[in-house]
This record gives C-alpha cells, structure tokens and sequence, in this order.
C-alpha cells in the first residue's frame, strides 16, 4: 500500500502508533468495545443466538400472516430469512468478533456498512433496493442484540501482544468521546472538529495524541490501515514506510523519556526564578480524575466540568438527582485532601447537548445554554445547588457560575444560592455557609463590565475557550473556521490582561482555566500579564510547571508591555515564541 499524509488541527500532544479503527456513523449509533481474548467465543454466541431468535421472528411473522395479505407479504419475509442465512450477514461478523475483537453489536454494524456500500453501488436498480432490506435484517438483529449490557473490557484486559487502536471518525461527540475513557484507544482522528471543541478537550484529558479536522479521514483510512498520529503537528502518515516508522518510534521514546524527567518536579514547588509562587490546578470532568490530578501536583481543582456527569446516562435514570450529584461532589473534595475544589455549576448546551433535555437553539452557541439555562430551569439548578453546597461541609469547595454577562443573572443565581442554603439549614443539613462564589469570564461583555462581577463575587475565572469564540465570532466546533481561532489576536491579549490586571488591583483571585493556561506556548505570557493560577488536565500540569520554574519575571513582564503595545500578527508570533527561550 502507498505512504500518504493527511493534516488536520493537532488538539492533543504527543505520538501514537497503530491500527486504523474505522467508526461509521451506524457503528457509533451502537455500543463498540473490545472482547477480552477469552470472551470472544462468548460474544460469537451472542450474535449467533440473536441471529437465531430473528429467525424464529420471521418464521412466526410468516405463520401469522392472515390468510387474505397480499402475497408480496410473504415474498418479502421469505427475502429477508434468505439474507439473514446468508453467509455474509450470518458469518462474516462472527468472524470479525474472533479476528478484530469488536463486540457483537460493533461487528454486525460494521459489515452491513459494508454490504450496504457494496450494494449501493449497484447498476441494476432492483438489486439496489436490496441495501435497505439487508439494513432491516440487520437493525432486527441489533434490536434483540441490544436489549442485553455487557461490561466494557479495561486497558491491559486486552492482552500485551493486541496492536494499539487508533479511533478514525466522521466526527465523534463529547459524550461518545467519554466512553472511550477507559478503553484501549491510544489515539484519535476526525474528519471534523476545532483546537477547542469539548472532544478535543476530552481527548487531551485522556491525555492521548489526536487530531482533528483531517477532511475525508475517515474515507481515505481503511480499517486496520497502520497510522501514526502526530499529535503536535496534527500531521497523520497513512501506510508508514519501516523507515518513517522507526523514525516516529525513536520520537516516541524521546518523549517518554522527557515525560518521566519531568516526573521528578511532582514536588517541586511552581516557583519563578525570581522568587513569585504561582499556583497549578486542575481541570477535571469526574471524581476519578482526582488522583491524576495528585499526581501531577496540583494546587486544588480549579474547573470541575460538572456537566460532564449528565451525559450518557442510562434512559431510566434521566439525571442524576441530588443525592447523586452529592455522593460525586464529596467523592471529589475528599480525594483531593483539603485542597479546593472549584465545582462549576451546569454548562450545557452548545457542544454539550444532554440526552432528555430538548435544545431548540437556532444557534447553540449563542442561545439557552449554561447558566442561561439554569436560570430558566430553576428547580434543576437548585437541585445542584443543594449537591454542591452539602459536599462543602467536607472539605474547601468554590462555586463557579458559567456564562455570566449581565448584573440581574449574578443576581438572581446569588439568590437562588441563597435560597438553597435556606432550604438545607430548615432540613438541618451542615454546609460552608462562606462557601465562595465566582464568575467565568467567558464573554467580551462580562471583560469589558468587569466592575459588576468584582462587587458581587469573590473570584474570577477566565474561560479563553469561549472568550475566543466570542470575541472572533468563531464556532469553536466548526473545523471551517478553525483557521480564525487565534489567542494572539490583538483583541484576545487586550481582554486577558485587562481582565488580570483589573482583578489583580481590585485584590479579587483570578485564575484562567481555558485551554490557554494548559498551553506551555502561552505559560509566560501569562506570567507576564500577571496571572498567577493556572487550571488545566492534569496531564499538562507538570510541563506548565517546568515552564515556569525557568521564568523570571523581571525578564518577562518588560518583554510582554512590549508586546501588549504591538498589533502585526506576525510580530506578536515572533515575540511570543522569543518569550519562551527569554
Ligand atoms: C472555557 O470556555 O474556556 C472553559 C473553560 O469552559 P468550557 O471549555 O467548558 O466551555
Ligand atoms: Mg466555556
């Protein structure tokens, strides 16, 4: 097979090297995991016997055709036993249950994608029509399929000697993207997506080499196809000659060895050379995240995407109630032993639309979504209030609203806090009755008033993820416009370190916890405009730190006025790459 090289927007850092796994938008619209070795004869019966009971479907769907049905009826269920005892549809998928380790749902999807593809292709129109027979049969045997669950396999159940999976997608959504979490994919590409959409963001906290954007990826690369991601240049190299392999192999093991030398600064404190402390905390999405977050170091929480426990949750249990969303809450103060956790209340809709709830926006991005809809759905957020606020009574927890751009939404969600304090103190229930209450600055509007935020609450953090997407008028999910998304813009710059600078002398804490503050290129800008809390995935907590252990203030503060001051594009790149050898 030829070589060939795609690109697309690297999102995720690092190299991976491996097998191509195709998802099909079918496949995705089904659970795919990988069998454990011994399960996989298992798992062969499953199918089989699905298949069997679909035949006992139809045999009775023929028996009890009434006498007077037309006789097209019967023709059409005998078609459809026919395709079902086809050795295509019967055999092939078991087989690739034994070859590739898919589950049964997986496999039998991925071939009548196939079939389907085979047959659409066609001339004569009669066989043509025949795709969509062969989709019915199949969806009969996904139904009887599905209605059993199946415990996903853990990374390591798979055996040593499995090849590394890559993922390759159409597109894949925040919440598809989760339950990759604890699955054996070393990797990720898309045909779709932006820098800092939430599936980027999930795969860099995964802490896997991904990227995004590749147009047609997911046509050019065939299944099992070996691929190499590079994830720092968003480069992927279908088809790698031994000689390109080798090369990407010895790259590999160059950042293992400088990931565990930066292992050894777990302890050291985030001190500049010049003496400024400077605080590291992480972003997370669940509890479990807390012990990486540990092990890089971190200061405390400073971005609990609380959203993140809404998605994919099974039908019968809707959303987690309050109980629930407590026992999630504790779980994370108590794993982060006395350091702060900073809880972000509900940002839902846009890029995270969450299963029973309806979303109607014309433009997500700019319609009913995190605190706008909390406000719209009281009952709901007081529901999470109440969570939030009996885990405060086991350890340091700070509420952070999302979205916030006008006085009567800080208002009116102050009250609501309030209102939910009232409640538990009437039910006896202990809490942080001084629990802190901060604003994201996440849009221009809320920059350019920051008054309004300093006098109601008692921090600020900066979402750089949004404040971008806002103030370039960019979706940050639209791989189209994924060329605009720019955090050197002049406008960006001016936002951030008015933003710093005004919190600073107001004596309000302000941390950033967009992707920016996880950005190594960006650490000493930063510092330079005066930030002094960091929140990022915790994988990136320790090379930010290294980053900043070697900066001097005295040395970088001067150089960034400097840069403040300049507006040409390229002159604010090159002096923002100087900063980092400065
Ligand atoms: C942000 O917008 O920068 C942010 C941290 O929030 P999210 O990425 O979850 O929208
Ligand atoms: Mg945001």
């Amino acid at each position: 097979m030829i070589s060939f090289t795609l690109h697309g927007i690297p999102v995720s850092r690092g190299i991976a090297i491996g097998r191509a796994h195709i998802l099909s938008p079918a496949a995705l619209d089904v659970q795919h995991y990988l069998i454990a070795a011994d399960q996989v004869e298992a798992e062969v019966a499953r199918l089989q016997s699905a298949i069997a009971t679909v035949h006992t479907e139809l045999q009775t769907l023929w028996s009890e055709l009434p006498k007077d049905a037309p006789a097209e009826l019967g023709a059409f269920i005998d078609v459809h036993v026919l395709i079902l005892s086809d050795p295509m549809l019967s055999e092939v998928p078991l087989d690739i249950i034994r070859t590739r380790h898919y589950n049964a749902e997986w496999a039998l999807a991925t071939q009548i994608e196939e079939l389907s593809s085979q047959f659409a292709e066609i001339e004569d129109a009669y066989l043509r029509e025949r795709k969509a027979d062969i989709e019915q049969v199949g969806e009969r045997v996904l139904k009887v399929l599905t209605g059993s669950a199946n415990l996903l396999p853990k990374p390591g159940e798979l055996g040593d000697g499995a090849p590394a999976m890559i993922v390759v997608a159409h597109d894949i959504s925040p919440a598809d993207m989760l339950q990759f979490r604890d699955r054996a994919f070393s990797g990720f590409i898309t045909d779709l997506g932006g820098q800092n959409s939430h599936t980027a963001i999930v795969a860099r906290s995964l802490d896997i080499p991904a990227t995004v954007g590749v147009s047609h990826a997911s046509t050019l690369i065939k299944q099992n196809d070996w691929l190499i991601i590079d994830g720092d240049a968003g480069v992927v190299v279908v088809a790698p000659s031994n000689l390109v392999l080798e090369q990407y192999r010895e790259r590999q093991a160059r950042l293992a060895r400088e990931r565990k030398k930066l292992g050894k600064l777990k302890k050291t404190p985030a001190v500049t050379i010049d003496g400024t402390p400077v605080t590291l905390l992480a972003n997370i999405e669940f509890p479990d995240d807390c012990p990486q977050a540990l092990d890089g170091g971190a200061h405390g929480v400073g971005l609990f995407r609380s959203e993140f426990l809404f998605m994919n949750r099974p039908a019968e249990s809707a959303l987690p109630g309050e109980d629930e969303q407590f026992a999630s809450y504790k779980q994370a103060v108590i794993a982060m032993k006395g350091r702060p956790v900073t809880i972000r209340t509900l940002d839902i809709g846009a890029d995270k639309p969450i299963d029973f709830i309806e979303h109607t926006s014309l433009n997500p991005a700019l319609g009913l979504r995190a605190i706008r809809f909390c406000l719209a759905e009281p009952q709901m957020f007081l529901t999470q209030l109440r969570a939030i606020l009996r885990a405060s009574a086991f350890g340091p927890i700070k509420l952070l609203i999302p979205m916030l751009a006008h006085a009567f939404e800080i208002d009116q969600t102050l009250a609501l806090i309030e209102q939910a304090k009232a409640q538990l103190r009437k039910q006896n229930v202990k809490f942080d009755e001084q629990l802190p209450v901060g604003a994201m600055i996440e849009i221009p509007a809320a920059a350019l008033a920051l008054p309004l935020f300093i006098k109601r609450l008692s921090f600020l953090s900066i979402g750089t993820n949004d404040l971008i997407q806002y103030t370039l008028a960019i979706d940050r999910v639209d791989h189209e416009v994924a060329h605009l998304y720019n955090p050197l813009h002049p406008s960006i710059l001016f936002l951030l370190s008015h933003t710093i600078a005004t919190a600073a002398k107001a004596g309000v804490p302000i941390s950033v916890c967009g992707e920016m503050a996880g950005d190594t290129r960006m650490t000493r800008l930063l510092l330079g405009m005066g930030l002094r809390e960091f929140s990022m995935h915790p994988a990136q907590l320790l090379s930010v730190k290294n980053e900043i252990i070697n900066s001097d203030l005295g040395v970088i503060e001067p150089a960034t006025r400097r840069i403040l001051r300049t507006y040409e594009p390229t002159a604010v790149a090159d002096a923002v790459e100087r900063l980092q050898v400065l």
